[in-house]
């Protein structure tokens, strides 16, 4: 592979180049994966200059809606705008509901806009690694917004708010008992709490949410930094409020860039991503390692029934893999 020309295809734009830059860095094939690093490495001076926006919430709430109306407004004013998914649970095969273009009806017809669906799992650690990857080939190939959707599996939220500026949690208007079903620590990585739907007679409803979510942030919230978390009610379907949405995320990454907590926090994910990379390695060796294929399952099983302690049995891996 050309690095130099393959990068100033994608530096200009050209979206078969990203396409298949991005299907590099998602490839579980050794000599792929360090191509795509090789090509990120050359288009580094371009990364890392778009607003990088996570946005969370349980199928349902209006994720892809609320992406596809937000995403076209600001098309039309003249951003380029990068969806990207991180879904734990996408296998190889059957793909990620989640980036699925027939959900972004007009985004996915923008020219000005790019729509990629989660990598398939292996690991977690390895999707948002890929991601990441992704992140930085789209802002290379010139994207200044990037939206990165996720659903409340697992991990999912903390890693996708580790690897954005701003993170939005969308909620329903729920009927009573609106802290039902969240998990506390989402609240607490919260930026921006929108209450969606709120229109016809969702409107009512999505005010008395907000004011919950409202009282919920002051008591969980654990910011001391230069943004306190906001609540606001929109409707994705009809497109209210969305300017607002996008005004607040704005003020939130400037307000971390006058306090000098944004430049920090990109760093810190930097470092993360670095670790993350190293025990996505250190698991795929694992995954691959010939005499520990058959063993593991074995140590696996022993240790569930209580044979075995499970620090022998670390140890017995740890010790084949050579240290
Ligand atoms: P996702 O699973 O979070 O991506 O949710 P979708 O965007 O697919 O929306 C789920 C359902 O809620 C669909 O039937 C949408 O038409 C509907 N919906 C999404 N946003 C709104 C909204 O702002 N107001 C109303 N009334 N319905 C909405």
């Amino acid at each position: 592979m050309d690095v130099p020309a393959f990068a100033d295809r994608v530096r200009s734009g050209d979206r078969a180049a990203l396409a298949r830059a991005i299907t590099f860095a998602e490839s579980r094939r050794a000599d792929h994966q360090a191509a795509a690093r090789a090509l990120i490495q050359e288009l580094l001076d371009e990364t890392g200059k778009a607003i990088r926006v996570g946005v969370t919430g349980v199928p349902g709430v209006g994720k892809s809606t609320t992406i596809d109306a937000l995403g076209s407004r600001l098309t039309a004013e003249g951003h380029k705008v990068a969806v990207l998914a991180v879904d734990p649970s996408s296998k190889r095969t059957g793909g990620s509901i989640l980036g699925d273009k027939t959900r972004m009806a007009r985004l996915s017809m923008d020219r000005a806009a790019y729509i990629r669906p989660s990598p398939s799992a292996g690991t977690l650690g390895g999707v948002a690694s890929k991601t990441r990857e992704t992140m930085l080939l789209v802002e290379a190939a010139g994207f200044d917004v990037i939206l990165v959707e996720t659903v409340g599996i697992g991990q999912s939220e903390i890693t996708v708010a580790d690897m954005t500026d701003v993170f939005v949690v969308l909620m329903l208007p729920g009927a009573g008992d609106e802290l039902q079903g969240i998990k506390k620590g989402v609240l607490e990585i919260a930026d921006i709490i929108a209450v969606n739907k709120a229109d016809g007679d969702g409107e009512r409803r999505a005010q008395d949410a907000a004011g919950d979510y409202r009282a919920a942030l002051r008591i969980l919230s654990a910011q001391g930094g230069a943004w306190t978390p906001e609540v606001l009610t929109i409707s994705g379907r009809d497109d209210v409020r969305l300017d607002t949405l996008w005004e607040r995320i704005v003020a939130c990454r400037a307000a971390r860039e006058r306090a000098g907590e944004f430049a920090e926090r990109r760093a810190k994910q930097q470092v993360r991503w670095m670790w993350d990379m190293v025990e996505a390695r250190f698991r795929d060796r694992l995954a691959g390692h010939p005499e520990l294929a058959g063993r593991v399952p074995e140590l696996e099983r022993d240790v569930a029934g209580g044979a075995l302690a499970p620090t022998l049995a670390a140890d017995e891996i740890a010790k084949v893999l050579g240290f």
